[in-house]
């Protein structure tokens, strides 16, 4: 039940812009998950070219935002590019205006952040307030144009990333476009539940020698963890979807070739490659299409609240979340777990044999998958579950604050994927009453 706290639900983009070699590269700031809760979705185990635990249900339309910040120009093209997967994909990105309430997805242009994504349905484990997906405008910028301006005004080297800041002030919109689609259909491949080519098995033999950390260091600013993580962890478990390893797909990093023991090396790719319109198309096939080989998943979507309240008759706490399961050809076993955490959102330890989960004092449900099913909990009169904590068995609890976690983990026997986090979310903290006697 030990979980490896790690800032997943992040996979940073590589590659240097053409440009960018001319700048020092922004420190990648990669979003740490919310580690108070001790258990974050961990995605190590399903590394490979798609995350299938996490894609979102095929026909879908995602409503996308953007986060205060960023040109008209520059959210323009971010579009554009996106919606190069809906030409091959059963999903629609639609874009709100950045007031929307809900959205599923949420950009954040800004200078320093790195670009980085949530995958997949994972996007649904972050506040609404809190972005899924950022894009580093410096990136974007038509470094060869800048830098040009630079050497004209007779400024000597080193050239900084304040230099170009400078230069975009006074003449802004130089932009480089292939880099900029490179970037948003890489990062949006993410936010489809793509995942990074170059994890596929045995595909790239790194040479895993100090220079290699020491370069991603300089170039990333990452520290040997997430070098580990972001460059060489491959799932030894883990979904190809029956494709086969593809140098030429847009979720490649960029290799070079001392970074490996034979001298391979990839270029940047700058398009959808056909094995990721074929992946895609069977992630999320299009109705009527045949011959499409459709991938088994199960999708938790539609998570619209989880409701706790105390009901002193039966002396505990209900409590009630609201999502729709689905599931296809896939048959397992789901949990549905509700852990209890004090106000700061650490968890109540426990040695209990049944209100314990992983330690931690909990109750649960599990659930039989049913392949081709849907259910919708808690939304209407059909679908009730709730999960039931008995305070009475723990009195300490009465009076204080706590935060109830729910999480619903998959047990994917037939694949050999154990105890894979399909969802996860927290309430704020609430008051238990005192008890009266
Ligand atoms: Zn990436």
């Amino acid at each position: 039940m030990k979980k490896i706290i790690l800032s997943v639900s992040v996979l940073i983009v590589s590659g240097l812009a053409a440009n960018a070699q001319l700048f020092p590269r922004a420190k990648c700031t990669t979003l740490v998950g919310e580690a108070m809760f001790g258990e974050r979705p961990d995605t190590v185990k399903s590394r490979g070219m798609a995350d299938n635990y996490h894609t979102w249900e095929a026909g879908s339309e995602l409503l996308v935002k953007f986060m205060p910040g960023g040109s008209k120009a520059v959210r323009d093209k971010v579009i554009l590019n996106a919606k190069e997967w809906e030409k091959f994909a059963n999903i629609r990105l639609k874009f709100v205006p950045d007031n929307a309430g809900f959205t599923h997805l949420r950009i954040k242009l800004g200078a320093g952040m790195g670009h980085n994504s949530a995958v997949g349905t994972e996007a649904s484990f972050r506040q609404q307030t809190e972005q899924t997906i950022n894009f580093d405008t410096l990136a974007f910028a038509d470094g060869d144009y800048y830098l040009a301006r630079v050497k004209k005004k007779g400024i000597q080297p080193p050239y900084t990333f304040d230099h170009l800041r400078k230069e975009m002030k006074e003449d802004p919109n130089h932009w480089n476009i292939p880099e900029i689609r490179r970037v948003v259909m890489h990062e949006f491949g993410h936010a489809l539940g793509l995942l990074h080519e170059q994890s596929y098995p045995e595909a790239v033999n790194w040479k895993k020698t100090d220079s290699i950390y020491q370069y991603y260091y300089e170039t990333q600013g990452w520290e040997k963890d997430q070098v580990d993580f972001n460059v060489f962890e491959v799932g030894s478990r883990f979904y190809t979807n029956g494709t086969k390893y593809d140098p030429k797909s847009i979720m490649h990093y960029s290799i070079n070739a001392w970074e490996t023991t034979n001298g391979y090396a990839v270029k940047n790719n700058f398009e959808l490659s056909a094995g990721d319109k074929v992946l895609i198309a069977a992630l999320y096939p299009k109705p009527n299409t045949s011959g499409v080989k459709v991938v088994p998943k199960v999708n938790i979507s539609n998570f619209t609240k989880l409701d706790v309240s105390y009901d002193p008759v039966r002396g505990g706490l209900v409590i009630k979340p609201a999502f729709d399961l689905k599931t296809n050809s896939k048959l397992g076993e789901v949990y549905f777990v509700a852990r209890i955490a004090n106000a700061e959102g650490y968890y109540f330890k426990t040695a209990s044999k049944y209100y314990n989960w992983g330690g931690a004092l909990a109750t649960y449900l599990k659930i039989n998958l049913t392949p081709n099913s849907k259910v919708i909990y808690n939304k209407d009169t059909k679908g009730r579950m709730e999960l039931f904590f008995p305070l009475n068995m723990y009195p300490e609890l009465y009076g204080q604050k706590i935060r109830v976690a729910f999480a619903v983990y998959l047990d994917d026997v037939a694949n050999n994927q154990m105890d894979k986090l399909m969802y996860f979310s927290a309430t704020n903290p609430l008051s238990i009453p005192s008890k009266s006697f």
